[in-house]
């Protein structure tokens, strides 16, 4: 559930690879800003298909499952990632539930960001280009799922502090030039000692 009357909330918002491969994500970032909601975090990813799972296991028994799945993950779009954000403000669940539309594109109100931009697949799959949390539980969950607690601006939920040891990747030091342009860039997996 929402709270309502105007309460801090926090809510999950995903712009889908269909989003991102449109080159949607300015006007979609205009159209949530009408909410007056603050963006506590935001991040750039490709969905394993773990985490993709996890996200949806809600859905598990649909029969569309797997194509959702697949959709998340990219699969039929090529930018093959997704824009994860925490937005905070008062009722920032439903703000941002009204502002993206109802889950079927064609449904959707014509003004609202699903009903502007999303379609439905040949395969049946609504690609509504963006996720928003449906509740405050929700909204725990997936935050907790996506994001690390030191990606957000905010301490949202309780943390705790435990000792790990890890491996961490690190620019590398020296005159690098960029990776970008060089046709290895999308498959190089090599790291640089630092
Ligand atoms: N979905 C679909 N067909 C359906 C129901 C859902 O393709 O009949 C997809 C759609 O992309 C939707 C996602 O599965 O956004 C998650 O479904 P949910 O019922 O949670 O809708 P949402 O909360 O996204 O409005
Ligand atoms: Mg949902």
């Amino acid at each position: 559930m929402a709270n309502g009357a105007g309460v801090r909330e926090q809510t999950l918002v995903l712009i889908k690879p269909d989003g991102l491969s449109k080159s949607l994500t300015g006007n979609i970032l205009t159209r949530l800003s009408e909410t007056k909601l603050e963006i506590a975090a935001t991040k750039c990813l490709h969905v394993s298909r773990e985490l993709a799972e996890e996200h949806y296991k809600a859905l598990r028994q649909k029969p569309f499952f797997e194509e959702v799945i697949k959709y998340i993950m990219g699969e039929y779009h090529p930018r093959k990632k997704v824009m994860a954000m925490v937005y905070v403000g008062p009722d920032a669940i439903q703000k941002v539930r009204s502002v993206t539309g109802a889950t079927n594109p064609e449904e959707a109100d014509s003004v609202t960001i699903r009903g502007q931009y999303g379609r439905i697949t040949t395969k049946g799959v609504y690609e509504n280009v963006i996720h928003a949390s449906a509740s405050l539980e929700e909204a725990e969950r997936e935050i907790k799922l996506w994001f690390q607690p030191n990606e957000i601006i905010y301490d949202l939920y309780p943390t705790k502090e435990i000792e790990v040891k890890e491996k961490k990747r690190v620019w590398a030091k020296g005159p690098n030039s960029a990776i970008l342009s060089t046709p290895k860039f999308q498959s190089s997996t090599k790291k640089t000692k630092a």
